[in-house]
């Protein structure tokens, strides 16, 4: 005696390769405990944490309507809208613009603060890895938490790439209450549990000398987020080499900035 059984539907079609499936999102460990709301270091702010606090209110307008009264400090600095020619384009990774609304002009840059992502680890061996990583960073960034874009400026992979990630012109979201004038750089990695690439340090540093010689950042205003809230990012390992980098031996104190 037989029995008609009802045929499983098809498996269902391969995602099309822009968009971040549920096998993706397994891939790169961002199912189950760790969830979309861990994407980025600041996993300890609430989800819908705005961008707009207190000590980094909108500035009312970068035009001035009277040159002679008005504060050189309003005027942004035109060199913002250049992008290094070694760092890949943000619009590589994601068609998404900046929320505009949701953020903060940058008008210097004073400060930069290192980060790491501190989700679990996993491998990226290509461009496309990265690129599909950035995404799921960025729409946790605007979705879960409400902010404007992805909250660093730059980021750093493994294989020795910076990409562009939130645009220069904007404030970043990665400090709490201490964004202005910060340029924001993370390394993708858990750097408590797994130690960068030679690559990704070797990109860093360079990365690092060029901007602190662009915008004349000296040294001491080089930071890890530790340094500056209480957090475990950069993590352990990253944190070791921000200090070696940044002694008398190292790369970074021979920047004249
Ligand atoms: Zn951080």
């Amino acid at each position: 005696m037989t029995t008609n059984v009802t045929p499983s539907p098809p498996p269902a079609s391969p995602a099309p390769v822009q968009s971040i499936g549920r096998r993706d999102a397994i891939r790169f460990g961002l199912l189950g405990t760790a969830g979309f709301l861990l994407a980025g270091c600041q996993s300890g702010w609430k989800p819908l944490d705005r961008e707009l606090g207190p000590l980094a209110r909108p500035i009312p307008s970068f035009r001035r309507r009277n040159p002679s009264s008005a504060s050189s400090a309003l005027t942004p600095d035109p060199t913002l809208t250049q992008l290094p020619p070694s760092v890949i384009p943000r619009h590589t990774w994601t068609a998404a613009d900046t929320i505009a609304a949701r953020a903060n002009p940058m008008v210097r840059v004073r400060r930069i603060t290192v980060h790491h992502d501190g989700m679990p680890p996993v491998s990226l061996r290509s461009r496309r890895d990265v690129m599909r990583r950035l995404e799921i960073i960025r729409r946790s960034h605007v979705n879960a938490r409400g902010w404007a874009d992805i909250g660093y400026h730059f980021v750093v992979d493994p294989l020795g790439n910076v990409w562009e990630a939130r645009p220069l012109i904007y404030q970043g979201a990665h400090v709490k209450d201490q964004n202005q004038r910060n340029m924001g750089i993370m390394l993708l990695g858990n750097f408590d549990e797994q130690s960068p690439t030679r690559r990704a340090l070797a990109a860093l540093d360079s990365f690092l000398i060029a901007q602190m010689t662009r915008f004349a950042v000296p040294v001491a205003e080089v930071v890890t987020h530790q340094e500056l809230a209480p957090t475990a990012c950069p993590g352990r390992s990253l944190q070791q080499h921000m200090v070696q980098t940044r002694s008398f031996s190292g790369v970074l104190t021979a920047v004249h900035a």
